[in-house]
């Protein structure tokens, strides 16, 4: 099973993804996270990708779409994937579309987590992220045991500096400009299949069917 996860950054989709990976077995891809892990081992990549990131704007599609085409192609991807954070722009839906087309395959899901403007930047302030294994908390709604410690893996937990309250709300413009138009084309599959389902869910995961 194919599965892209849209929604606006910190809107809660990434904490989705992970329960619905963890529920059919699957892996949990993370542009973000696969970015991150590249800035904190020093890469070429990671270098390039964090001068976009710390302005809160999109990393350039040519670097994102080959890092996650290499991702999926791996043995672990055969039985399906929950993609998080992407597709984020249309090209980027593209080049996927077009990748999986020539298998004869294509995304089954497309899952949409709506939250509003306002909610997102109050509770991004909250958000805790650890330095060592990218886990997500949040102060008030899903605290780690010891604070500023992540339960995982016992490293330090942070204030991401992509979520400042100034590039958060650049994240949203840029995710108004770029990502949203990508629901309208998926409602009215261009690029996806008649037989692909569109679930529209909202902020909370107890709606979704799989619970
Ligand atoms: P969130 O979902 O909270 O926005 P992510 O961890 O998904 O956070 O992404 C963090 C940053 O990584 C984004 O603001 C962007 O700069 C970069 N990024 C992640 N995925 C993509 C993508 N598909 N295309 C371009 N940039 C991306
Ligand atoms: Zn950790």
């Amino acid at each position: 099973m194919k599965i892209i996860m849209l929604g606006a950054p910190g809107a809660g989709k990434g904490t989705q993804a992970k329960m619905i990976a963890h529920k059919y077995g699957i892996p949990h891809i993370s542009t973000g996270d696969i970015f991150r892990t590249n800035i904190k081992e020093g890469t070429k990549l990671g270098k390039e990708a964090k001068e976009y990131m710390d302005q809160g704007r999109l990393v350039p599609d040519e670097l994102t779409v080959k890092i996650l085409l290499d991702r999926v192609e791996k043995e672990d991807c055969k039985n399906g994937y929950v993609l998080d954070g992407f597709p984020r722009t249309i090209p980027q839906a593209e080049v996927l579309t077009d990748a999986l087309g020539k298998v004869g395959d294509k995304i089954d899901y497309a899952i949409n987590v709506e939250v509003p403007d306002k909610n997102i930047i109050s509770r991004m302030s909250g958000r805790r992220a650890c330095l060592g294994c990218g886990s997500t908390y949040h102060l008030e709604y899903n605290p780690t045991k010891k604070e500023g410690i992540c339960d995982s893996c016992g490293s330090e937990t942070v204030l991401r500096d992509d979520d400042k309250a100034e590039t958060v709300k650049k994240r949203l413009l840029v995710y108004h400009e770029q990502t949203h138009p990508l629901m309208i084309i998926i409602r009215s599959s261009l690029f996806y299949t008649r037989s692909t389902v569109l679930w529209i869910c909202k902020m909370y995961f107890r709606q979704l069917p799989i619970y």
